[in-house]
């Protein structure tokens, strides 16, 4: 263990006793190792305790780690821990073998790894505040929040008819001027139209519905597990009640004294959700945790967890990083999302980790899907974990959607739209019903050309082409952000007449205007819902009926139940087909079965339409059928005979320099300077499909073995040469078990 930056002037002499403790200390620094600190006579620390240290010439917060029992550093060198803190509860042994384990397993530094799993809050040297959170909710008394004229009451009113919530994180939602959305707090409580309560620790269950049979069935064999570590694959279609079985799952753990933690989607965290999980638990504390709190917001929820105050705790993937100290269950929904792998940095797969973690913890965890993950059904196939199903819609009457292709070659299509798809949306406008129309790729359209010279719009910075937005007129790439006006003529030959090709939301929602022009078209995609409260009151508008016609992406696909909507029209879904990613068919049957979920969620019968060139694809017939699991035998099948996962184990070393050549060197480098292993396999380095990418060019090379142990002996192995060996100006890392390679 090295430990830079002890030589200097000034510093007390450490006198030599046998009794000096010696405590290794993860820091917030950027280098591979952790830091030896001698712990002062009458000061008590142990690992997990988050301590005050200097390092040169700073002072940082750490977390102990493990005591040591000798040091590579000679005594005179060492220094004491400055302070122990203890403003927040001290970090469970568990939790501390988590981060241990991702670390080593994902090759990244302990350090950096607990500094991943810290709020930014409790590694800076300011103490934390006391602890105030007070609930605001609705009363009874509240009048009908469109009967109010000033905007500000009214916004936060409306907020509150979905969930009681903190007063920061209702201030948050507001939008607008704090200041403005404080007053008008202060005269609602004043009129009685809400109130204010400190978040209770009760454990009173308020179902939603009595459960089917199979809800029960479901809940019966996983509650069968409780106080032990079994992994469950709850495999429901859409609105087969799943989230329905977890609730009374957490009502168990609860009721025995324990907390759970539920992992959503990025996406699919809306307030419906959250609203949901209120109602279920009045009286519990719940903790939510997700990208779009800020800082304060984030410590509130994380010390709730980690004082054991909150019973449940709803979040992202970083939420599976938190301390629960009485840990007893753990859910992952739409355990196959994308969005469960961190891209950077200690690049987790938070579902992976949730399994660890109930391992740790020896509690049940579920896995939930209507499309499960491969590797999920593989681990069903192979007995690691246990299939539970759930193959009927819960609600009375509610079927899954009739999901039929329209032929693209045969059938006539204006701007995009095929006639049978336009007819659909009319007989719902006819009869006062909802249709959402999917297309996964937001902005006006994909290309701005010239067609006089073959020009196209790129980007400087990235390997990609610049998307028209017609809303504010500008171009924007959407790997780097770029922006820019859109042109008035060629750049290269002068043509005022350039022509935007392909579509995108924008462009859909504009035609489908000028074809339907009584209906309410509403887009919804990150460009119209930049900030939360603006996806949830589109959402809520949506609700309320406010919309005919929803044109959207994947922002739309997930979690959102809108009882009258039986119509959804997919278009351009075939780009997926033909992309040379082995994932992607995976992930567009997956999107496809989300987005069609959507529809006949109540009484009314729901229809999908796809259109496509190639209306005969298996993949399309398995949708057609509902036949999840002969897709995935297909897929299995698949990759089993070309050699992927999960019948194999990958890992991805990519490199980030100014020339490719520069990236492809390392490459090749790092080819020669692996450890030898037979049961490895080490790929040539290739640029990237998407070589560029903010001004830096990318390569990289896959790693395959069939064995994990040894893949994993191999990977420290190399891992160790390359940080001694890379050159300081490239950028490199390796990503273990990589989804996206583009
Ligand atoms: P999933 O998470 O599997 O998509 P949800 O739990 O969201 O399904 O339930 C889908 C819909 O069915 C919701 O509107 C829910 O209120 C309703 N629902 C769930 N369970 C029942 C039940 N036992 N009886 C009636 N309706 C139910
Ligand atoms: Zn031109
Ligand atoms: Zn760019």
């Amino acid at each position: 263990m090295s430990h830079p930056g002890t030589s200097r002037g000034g510093e007390v002499p450490v006198p030599v006793t046998a009794e000096l403790k010696l405590l290794r200390v993860a820091l917030d620094v950027p280098l591979p190792t952790l830091f030896d600190y001698l712990l002062p006579e009458g000061m008590i620390a142990e690992a997990g305790d988050r301590v005050t240290v200097s390092f040169g010439r700073r002072r940082l917060i750490g977390v102990v780690v493990e005591r040591a029992t000798q040091s590579d550093l000679p005594r005179t060198r060492l220094k004491y821990i400055a302070e122990v803190r203890s403003d927040a509860p001290r970090m469970p042994a568990d939790w501390i073998a988590l981060i241990r384990f991702l670390a080593a397993y994902y090759q990244r530094p302990l350090g950096e790894a607990v500094v991943t799993a810290l709020p930014p809050r409790l590694r800076s040297l300011r103490p934390l505040p006391r602890d105030a959170r007070r609930i605001v909710r609705r009363t009874d008394a509240a009048p009908a929040s469109d009967s109010l004229k000033e905007g500000a009451k009214r916004a936060l009113l409306e907020i509150l008819a979905l969930a009681p919530l903190g007063e920061n994180e209702l201030i948050k939602a507001a939008g607008g001027t704090p200041g403005r959305s404080r007053s008008a707090l202060r005269a609602l409580l004043a009129a009685g139209w809400v109130e204010q309560t400190a978040p209770g620790a009760g454990t009173r269950f308020v179902p939603t519905h009595p459960p089917t049979p199979a809800q029960s069935a479901a809940y019966e064999r996983i509650a069968s597990a409780t106080g032990s570590f079994r992994s469950f694959l709850l495999h429901g279609i859409t609105g087969s009640g799943k989230t329905e079985v977890y609730l009374k799952l957490i009502a168990k753990a609860l009721e025995r004294g324990g907390q759970a933690l539920v992992l959503v989607p990025e996406i699919g965290l809306t307030p419906q959700l959250e609203a949901r999980f209120r109602h279920a638990f009045p009286e519990t504390v719940l903790a939510v945790l997700h990208s779009g709190l800020d800082d304060a917001q984030r410590t509130s929820s994380w010390l709730a967890a980690a004082r054991g105050e909150a019973g449940v705790v709803l979040g992202t993937r970083l939420a599976v990083l938190t301390p629960l100290p009485r840990l007893a269950l753990v859910v992952v929904d739409e355990e196959h999302d994308t969005s469960y792998k961190q891209q950077e940095g200690l690049r987790y797969s938070g579902r992976d980790a949730a399994v660890y973690r109930a391992k740790l913890a020896d509690c049940p965890i579920v896995l939930g899907s209507a499309t499960p993950s491969l590797e999920s059904w593989y681990n069903c196939l192979g007995g690691r974990y246990e299939r539970v199903d759930l193959p009927e819609r819960a609600a009375p009457g509610a079927h899954l959607p009739a999901v039929r292709t329209v032929d693209l070659r045969t059938e006539p299509v204006e701007r995009g739209l095929a006639h049978s798809l336009q007819r659909a949306i009319a007989a719902r406008l006819a009869r006062k019903e909802q249709s959402l129309v999917f297309i996964n790729r937001r902005g006006y359209a994909p290309v701005l050309a010239c067609e006089a010279c073959g020009w196209v719009a790129g980007c400087d910075r990235c390997t990609a082409r610049m998307v028209v937005h017609s809303v504010d007129r500008r171009l924007r790439c959407h790997y780097c952000g770029a922006d820019e006006p859109i042109h008035r003529s060629c750049p290269t030959c002068g043509n005022p007449d350039l022509r935007a090709l392909g579509s995108g939301t924008q462009r859909v929602e504009e035609t489908l205007r000028e074809m339907f022009p009584a209906a309410r078209v509403l887009r919804i995609d990150r460009d119209s819902a930049r900030r939360r409260a603006e996806l949830s009151r589109n959402l809520e508008a949506v609700h309320r009926g406010e919309a005919d016609i929803l044109v959207g992406t994947q922002l739309l696909a997930k979690g959102h139940d809108f009882p009258n909507l039986t119509l959804v029209g997919v278009l351009n879904a075939d780009a997926a087909l033909l992309s040379t990613d082995y994932r992607s068919p995976e992930r567009l049957f997956a999107t496809l079965v989300q987005v069609g979920g959507r529809a006949g969620r109540r009484e009314q019968p729901g229809e999908v339409l796809v259109q496509t060139r190639f209306p005969g694809h298996p993949l399309y017939a398995a949708l057609a059928r509902n036949d999840y699991a002969g897709f995935a035998r297909r897929q299995l099948d698949e990759r089993e005979a070309a050699g992927f996962p999960p019948y194999l184990f990958e890992a991805a070393l990519r490199a980030e320099a100014k020339t490719l050549a520069a990236a492809m060197g390392f490459l090749a480098r790092a080819t020669a300077l692996a450890p030898p292993n037979d049961g490895v396999r080490v790929y040539d380095p290739v640029p990237h499909v998407i070589t560029r990418r903010a001004g830096l060019e990318r390569a990289q090379l896959l790693v395959q073995a069939a064995a994990r142990p040894a893949f994993q002996t191999f990977l420290a192995q190399w891992c160790e040469r390359l940080f001694a060996e890379a050159p300081r100006d490239l950028r490199w890392h390796i990503d273990v078990d990589p989804i996206e390679f583009d």
